[in-house]
């Protein structure tokens, strides 16, 4: 029967040209949080893949890698900690700047949400240039946290974040 067919986690993505801004190839993935299917097959397919990892610690990158950080965290039986925008954790934190296609943005992380070496997985919903998530795993590595995976929704191939992340295990559910 049709229900017993593996679910296209790609059929639950849509494109929106020219969002936030022209020429830019917007993916959505609400279709896909708001499918119960789809939704729960991308999250036993992360945790799946991590499963015996050893991972001690998701950390989720404001605001969508937050929707899929947390429940993670809950499938691998560990903490969640959040990399918010600057100014919005209340107690002491260490922050970066990074650059944008246009400006910088300044992300943060409490200063003791990570313990030396700590076992941590990164995540966002989607990899396009890489530098959202260069930022998150400075921010952990300062800690004296170690990466032991970076994983995503979504992979912009084309954009090569990837080779910003040489060395360090990638991986993403969706391809493009
Ligand atoms: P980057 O830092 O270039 O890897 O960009 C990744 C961040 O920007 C992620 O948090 C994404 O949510 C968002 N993003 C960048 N490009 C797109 C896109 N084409 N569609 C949806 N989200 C995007």
């Amino acid at each position: 029967t049709s229900t017993s067919e593996p679910i296209r986690l790609e059929d639950h993505i849509r494109d929106i040209p020219d969002f936030p801004q022209k020429g830019v190839l917007f993916k959505d993935i609400t279709p896909l949080l708001q499918d119960a299917k789809a939704f729960h097959a991308a999250l036993d397919r992360i945790a799946a893949h991590y499963a015996g990892a050893g991972i001690e610690a998701v950390v989720g990158v404001e605001s969508r890698g937050f929707i899929i950080g947390a429940p993670l965290a809950y499938l691998l039986n560990c903490g969640f900690v959040p990399v918010r925008k600057f100014g919005k954790l209340p107690a002491e934190t260490s922050s970066v700047e990074y650059a944008l296609e246009y400006g910088t943005n300044v992300v943060e992380v409490h200063t003791d949400a990570i313990k030396p070496g700590q076992r941590v997985l990164v995540v966002d919903d989607l990899l396009a240039t890489g530098g959202t998530v260069l930022a998150a795993i400075e921010l952990v590595e300062r800690l004296g946290g170690h990466i032991a995976g970076i994983s995503f929704l979504v992979e912009l191939g084309f954009l090569k974040g990837r080779e910003r992340l040489e060395g360090r295990d990638v991986f993403a559910l969706i391809k493009y």
